[in-house]
């Protein structure tokens, strides 16, 4: 996802590296050239005026331009910033609850929500022996319980058993007293999408999150549509108050600006990527990775 704005950097850097000394006006040009990659990349512009503003501040200093290493200097200041931009710290799924913790999943269509759901509960139930029940909540697109149905065969998780003519409310209310009821841990409700923002959705969103008291709420973007997934983070983070989202199809060739304004932007951590079509193509978002990864 990284790909063109690490090409990028990495000329900016390689340039200010191999010289010795550097004068103001190198690391500023330099600064102008890495402002240009990030607006490339698709970032934000508060986002990018704020980091730049701050690289220029630490990096324009005598401390710096009279160490024996400056391009160096510049690269761990640029590495440090982009650290802190993408959020500091990883920052897991938080299921320190009294079980059945609930996952309330939301998003737009076609974001990879129902993937991201059997996802996350394939490796709960595999990597952290937790006992997970799934159930969609998507009354609207005739097919999407009986997928989750399909994935939950797949991936040997439970599902909610179907019961037709039931609404949103009901089946999550029916999926907590049965996770109650079964003794499982964790809950995720994987709730309907559609492909516009709109109040219906909000609402119907927001009266699942009220009767099932989500410990985590997650939205999942898909991070192809750069700011346009951030526009979309922060209407729903207003509306329903996110504990985190996640970001699928970084395995895809985005440009990174989702990434990198996400956080900064909504203030929410970026809790997972999502990286292929498989079970197990599922990262946890570690800042300092993938500050790693831009930096080559
Ligand atoms: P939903 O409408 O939000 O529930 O979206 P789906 O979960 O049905 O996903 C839509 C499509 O995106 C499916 O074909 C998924 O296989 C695909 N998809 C989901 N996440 C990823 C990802 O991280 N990478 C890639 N390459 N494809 C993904």
């Amino acid at each position: 996802m990284f790909q063109s704005l690490s090409d990028r950097l990495s000329g900016v850097f390689d340039k200010l590296t191999k010289r010795g000394a550097l004068t103001e006006s190198d690391v500023a040009e330099a600064m102008r050239e890495v402002r240009r990659s990030l607006i490339e990349a698709d970032v934000a512009l508060d986002v990018v005026r704020d980091f730049t503003d701050r690289v220029r501040a630490k990096a324009i200093g005598q401390e710096v331009l009279r160490s024996v290493t400056p391009g160096h200097m510049v690269v761990k200041i640029v590495n440090d910033e982009l650290i802190r931009t993408l959020g500091s710290e990883a920052a897991p799924i938080d299921l320190h609850a009294s079980p059945p913790v609930a996952i309330l999943m939301a998003g737009l269509q076609g974001s990879g929500k129902t993937t991201t759901t059997a996802k996350i509960a394939w490796r709960l139930t595999n990597r952290d022996k937790k006992k997970v029940l799934m159930a969609s909540l998507d009354t609207r697109r005739p097919a999407a319980q009986e997928q989750l149905r399909v994935l939950g065969e797949q991936t040997g998780v439970a599902t909610l058993p179907i019961v037709a003519g039931q609404g949103p409310l009901q089946i999550a209310k029916r999926a907590m007293e049965a996770a109650r009821l079964g003794g499982y841990d964790v809950v995720i409700l994987d709730t309907a999408g559609r492909t516009t923002l709109d109040e219906e959705l909000m609402t119907e969103v927001a009266e699942v999150r009220d009767a099932t008291q989500p410990h985590e709420i997650l939205l999942v973007l898909d991070s192809l549509t750069g700011q346009d997934a951030v526009n979309t983070a922060k209407a729903f983070d207003s509306r329903l108050g996110i504990t985190g989202t996640v970001l699928t199809r970084a395995d895809g060739d985005g440009r990174g600006g989702a990434a990198l304004s996400m956080r900064a932007v909504t203030g929410k951590p970026i809790k997972l990527l999502g990286t292929g079509e498989k079970w197990d193509a599922l990262e946890d978002f570690d800042p300092e990775r993938v500050a790693g990864r831009i930096l080559g």
